[in-house]
């Protein structure tokens, strides 16, 4: 491995490489510091260049930033977010593969043209296709671990691996793949086929659904805590019932809509919505037993 630096790749990595670059834009929380290093490959022939000439020392690849919470501090490391050859769609024998940087609802839309039903859930999500598996995305009854096939991921020395499906330790908003591991493409399963206007009918319903249960137009990350394991009450509800969706910090407030959103429109601090995240942890847990465990990323 040769290690260049930052001016040398650069060169060769035209406009790709940026370099103390504020990161709030990235997420749709809106806020956040500055990366050491923010890069976003045109292509996967780019990607392998930078793994193989840079030694990385600390890194995350992100999608849309739908789920991410950047620290005011900053990131003291890589930030990659793939470009746009990562956004590639195609079938084969009604299979479908897209690009890890596609975003979700466009595969939702691809399959419907084609009449393949079972993705229709992916048109209620935000997001990219690697964010997805990445956190074993999903939503009414469904999630992404039911419909992979496999997947391609990249390790920091540039060497490509596949990922059988059932290699994959999916767990509830968990795909327990590694941080080493930047997520390149996914093949999905073959499923069913269906009268493509019919696929549309239960996309518009969906939507329709998500749009009555969750706030829209807001900055948030979603869904703040996963739902309890085992638990009859949802995070939302232990949230209301301890009163916590009423917790003010600075800027910082969840959404009146739904009160597992955090609603970030005043654009608080990281550090004010961290105080919101951790003082609902400790009332909750306090009052109910129960720990909250975190879905959003913060980095
Ligand atoms: C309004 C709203 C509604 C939402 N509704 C839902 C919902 O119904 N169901 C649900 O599950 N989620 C929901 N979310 C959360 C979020 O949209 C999903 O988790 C989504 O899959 C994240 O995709 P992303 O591209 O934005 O990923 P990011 O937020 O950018 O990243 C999420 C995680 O994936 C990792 N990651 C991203 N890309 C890659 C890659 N190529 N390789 C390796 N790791 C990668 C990141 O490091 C990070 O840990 C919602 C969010 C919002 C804002």
């Amino acid at each position: 491995m040769k290690n260049l630096n930052i001016k040398e790749l650069s060169s060769h990595l035209k406009n790709q490489i940026k370099v103390n670059y504020k990161l709030d834009k990235n997420s749709w929380f809106g806020v956040g510091g500055i990366t050491s290093i923010f890069f976003n490959p045109n292509s996967k022939e780019d990607l392998k260049f930078f793994l193989n000439n840079f030694k990385l020392k600390k890194f995350i690849c992100i999608g849309s930033g739908s789920n991410i919470l950047f620290k005011d501090s900053g990131y003291n490391g890589v930030v990659i977010k793939l470009g746009k050859e990562f956004s590639k769609i195609e079938e084969n024998n009604f299979s479908i593969k897209a690009g890890a940087g596609v975003l979700k609802n466009k595969v939702a839309d691809y399959a419907q043209k084609l009449g393949i039903s079972d993705f229709e859930f992916l048109s209620a999500i935000p997001g990219t296709i690697g964010g997805g598996v990445y956190m074993n995305a999903g939503c009414f009854e469904n999630d992404f671990s039911n419909i992979i096939e496999e997947i391609t991921v990249i390790d920091l020395r540039g060497k490509e691996h596949t990922l059988k499906r059932k290699n994959i330790l999916f767990e509830y908003r968990k795909s327990g793949i590694s941080k080493n591991f930047i997520i390149l493409d996914v093949l999905f399963k073959k499923t069913k086929t269906k009268i493509p206007s019919l696929i549309q009918e239960k996309i518009d319903l969906l939507k329709k659904q998500k749009k009555i249960s969750q706030p829209g137009n807001i900055r948030t990350g979603g869904s703040t805590f996963k739902n309890p394991a085992n638990k009859k009450e949802k995070a939302w509800e232990l949230i209301k019932k301890c009163g916590c969706d009423k917790l003010v910090f600075g800027k910082a407030k969840f959404s009146s809509h739904h009160c597992n959103f955090i609603d970030n429109s005043n654009l608080a601090s990281t550090k004010d919505i961290e105080k919101l995240i951790k003082t609902t942890q400790e009332i909750v847990q306090e009052k109910t037993g129960i720990k909250l465990e975190l879905e959003i990323d913060i980095i």
